[in-house]
């Protein structure tokens, strides 16, 4: 997989507003916020998207559901967030590392756009 955005954020090539960081994960603050609190998850395995992802991924996709509701709690929104995973172009992804968008700290409607 070629280098994205993303991973240079996690190789400190670009830098970032870094919130967590473990050995399987980084969450940095998204550059154009959508909400008072939104967050990028992403597994510092280059997964382009979640449909890439295999089998052996599951424990890493779980860590990252497990993180994304301590990261939410930990900035005070633990009680409404919502999570999003953009899968594909038409679908709105446009960096293709896999990542999670935490949002957070306003209404969020429904359906989404
Ligand atoms: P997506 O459209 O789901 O692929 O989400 C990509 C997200 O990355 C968008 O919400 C962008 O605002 C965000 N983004 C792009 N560049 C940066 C950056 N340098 N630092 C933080 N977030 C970024």
């Amino acid at each position: 997989m070629s280098e994205t955005l993303f991973s240079k954020i996690i190789n400190r090539d670009i830098p970032a507003d870094i919130v967590y960081e473990d050995e399987q994960c980084l969450a940095f603050r998204d550059i154009a916020p959508q909400a008072p609190m939104h967050i990028l998850l992403i597994p510092k395995k280059p997964i382009p998207k979640v449909a890439d992802s295999e089998p052996t991924d599951q424990m890493l996709l779980g860590h990252l559901l497990l993180k994304a509701g301590e990261i939410a709690t930990a900035e005070g929104y633990g009680d409404a967030f919502r999570l999003i995973v953009n899968n594909g172009e038409k679908a709105g992804q446009t960096v293709f590392h896999l990542h999670m968008h935490i949002l957070g700290g306003r209404e969020l409607t429904w359906p989404p756009g």
